[in-house]
């Protein structure tokens, strides 16, 4: 993640990744009582482009709002640090991580002080639809009465390493999480659909993390006439559907190949799905994507 040259904006400052220290006092440490982001910048035609980054800071501050951790950062300071972080560390193509850290604190009360870190690291891999088996994970999403879940707590994420872990040692490549009810919620860091007969459809709000690529799919749907539906639903129902991905930022739209090992019925070019990870590319990429509209098949 990073070398001896990494630079890292820290409280204000920008420093070497090697040389920044912190507390080891804490409630972000101790309990996982912190809030971060995870956003991406790819390389465009117009220069570097940093995705969706209003809307990612924008949650940040949310979050923060939301666990009650005191943070004063404008979604634009942190916009325009997150860009000039990029050009001192000579990035394009990269992973952005912000984190809001509470320290020093060790009561089991609201946070009393915070400092924002943002870590950058190289992200070249292209574009892949790598059919992912997935497995429906035997743990189960923070329950919504126990964890404030709409929010991107670090805290939440030790569920997700015990789901994907899980899924790993049994020889899946990922974890379907399921909500307390038993509807399908999300993966251990990511949102899903399947599409069945020129649908997609999502779980409702509820169990997961409104992702922004999820909302970003709707934007797609929009734009190309595709028709989509969040609803709750059983893993029974999106078992041998005609399609599935996951989507989030770092995965970016990823093609589901098997849930329990039951496979989904089209090939991945025949679906609708494929053509909104293709749209997604574009999108990215700041690309027009209009033109995949026209050979629409189901609407
Ligand atoms: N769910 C979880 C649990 C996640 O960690 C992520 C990644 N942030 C997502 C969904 C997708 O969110 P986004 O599209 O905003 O990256």
């Amino acid at each position: 993640y990073y070398n001896d040259d990494s630079v890292l904006f820290f409280d204000g400052e920008y420093v070497k990744a090697k040389d920044a220290k912190t507390d080891l006092y804490g409630q972000s440490l101790h309990y996982g009582y912190a809030v971060f982001e995870g956003i991406k910048s790819y390389k465009t035609a117009n220069g570097t482009k940093i995705f969706k980054a209003e809307e990612h800071y924008d949650r940040l501050r949310r979050s923060a709002q939301t666990m009650m951790i005191p943070f004063d950062y404008s979604t634009e300071e942190m916009v325009d640090a997150t860009y000039k972080l990029l050009e001192i560390n000579k990035l394009s193509n990269a992973y952005i991580r912000p984190l809001v850290i509470c320290s020093p604190n060790m009561a089991l009360s609201k946070g009393q002080k915070s400092f924002l870190v943002i870590e950058v690291w190289n992200w070249d891999n292209g574009y892949m639809a790598n059919q992912m088996r997935i497995m429906t994970s035997s743990f189960e999403r923070p329950n919504p009465k126990a964890f404030k879940v709409e929010a991107k707590v670090s805290g939440h994420y030790v569920n997700s390493i015990l789901a994907c872990q899980e899924a790993k040692d049994k020889g899946f490549d990922e974890a379907l999480v399921l909500d307390a009810d038993g509807n399908v919620a999300e993966s251990s860091g990511a949102n899903i659909f399947f599409e069945k007969d020129g649908k997609l459809f999502t779980p409702a709000k509820g169990s997961i993390l409104p992702g922004i690529t999820r909302a970003t799919v709707f934007e797609i749907c929009d734009q190309l006439g595709i028709p989509y539906e969040e609803k709750f639903f059983k893993p029974e129902e999106m078992k041998g559907a005609d399609a599935g991905f996951f989507c989030g930022t770092a995965a970016e739209i990823v093609a589901l190949g098997s849930l329990d090992d039951v496979p989904f019925k089209l090939n991945w070019e025949e679906s609708l799905a494929s053509k909104i990870q293709t749209a997604y590319r574009h999108l990215v990429l700041e690309e027009d994507y209009s033109y995949l509209k026209t050979d629409l098949q189901y609407v």
